[in-house]
């Protein structure tokens, strides 16, 4: 495997209109997206530090994951997970399988962005989640 670059950091906010406020002034920078990833069951806002986007993910309902993250994290937020952007997702996906890398998604799917993404599973990458993520779109 050979990510170009670290495409995101992921990180679980309990709202993104307390949140976006403190990381636009961390950075310098507006927020330029907010969109809601009905699949994953979040509301996500992004901003850019150069190459690299900041991801904050705000749960839209006590169901979704990002809601179980943020209770684990004494109902506080706190850093999710790390994107790599990657050229040829599903090639990756049978790069890690094939080195014993528990996957968490066999397949590519649609992330925020437009982006195929992926994640690999915390139990096989240092407790860190880890997302693999290509953008087929300017292709
Ligand atoms: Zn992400």
């Amino acid at each position: 495997m050979q990510p170009t670059h670290i495409e995101h950091i992921g990180i679980a906010v309990t709202s993104l209109d307390e949140a976006i406020p403190f990381f636009e002034t961390l950075l310098g920078t507006k927020c330029y997206a907010i969109e809601e990833v009905t699949d994953q069951k979040v509301r996500t806002a992004f901003l850019r530090c150069g190459q690299t986007k900041i991801e904050l993910l705000e749960p839209t309902c006590p169901e979704s994951t990002i809601a179980a993250f943020i209770e684990k994290n004494n109902g506080r937020g706190g850093m999710h997970h790390i994107a790599f952007a990657v050229e040829g997702i599903e090639n990756h996906l049978a790069e890690a399988k094939a080195a014993g890398i528990r996957l968490i998604d066999e397949k590519p799917r649609a992330g925020a962005e437009g982006l195929s993404i992926a994640f690999l599973h915390p139990k096989s990458t240092f407790g860190v989640l880890t997302e693999l993520c290509e953008n087929k779109n300017n292709k």
